[in-house]
């Protein structure tokens, strides 16, 4: 008496084998060790899925304000602009230099993602000068005119930042930082 042979697909390759057990899956041990590496490599995803999801909105605005911050202060290194606030010439070597943003953050959130609201500033005068806002006042209507300063200044229009829009923010960022880079090489 002959019994039907029942064949089933492989998960990982996909060929026909004849199963010894009701839970074999795989057609041998090269496909079983596939599969599992397959596995892992799914779970990773889903944990960092997971996390990005679990994210608070301070700490997508610090993901998203790190990138940015580096943005502008690779724009002005390239530029070749001196501090915005003492008009000095920046110390590139190190970790001298901050991104200060002129309307602070605390103050102004609604500002901190503006490329005319933040510029490279001597660690000195935006930490122990408390931004030299004076200073950088008359910076950067030298660097971005009366008009567009005052523009900032009467800027008080409400943005609730969404987790969205900030993690959006943090890939732009990114990828312009690598096109300032890509150009520069
Ligand atoms: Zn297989």
């Amino acid at each position: 008496m002959l019994t039907a042979v029942k064949l089933k697909a492989c998960k990982t390759c996909g060929s026909n084998f004849s199963p010894w057990s009701s839970t074999q899956t795989v057609c041998g041990r090269v496909c079983a060790q596939k599969l599992v590496k397959v596995e892992k490599v799914a779970e990773k995803a889903k944990d960092r899925a997971t996390r990005e999801s679990q994210k608070t909105i301070p700490q997508l605005i610090a993901e998203a304000q790190i990138e940015f911050n580096k943005f502008i202060r690779l724009r002005d290194q390239l530029a070749n602009r001196p501090c915005i606030s003492s008009g000095r010439t920046l110390d590139w070597s190190g970790n001298n230099v901050d991104a200060g943003h002129y309307r602070s953050t605390g103050a102004a959130s609604h500002l901190r993602f503006d490329e005319n609201n933040c510029h490279a500033q001597s660690k000195h005068d935006n930490q122990w000068k408390a931004g030299n806002v004076v200073g950088y006042r008359v910076g950067l209507i030298q660097r971005i005119g009366i008009e567009a300063v005052e523009a900032l200044e009467s800027n008080n229009e409400v943005v609730p930042w969404d987790r969205d829009t900030l993690r959006q923010i943090k890939v732009i960022y990114r990828s312009k930082t690598r096109a300032l880079r890509k150009e520069q090489s």
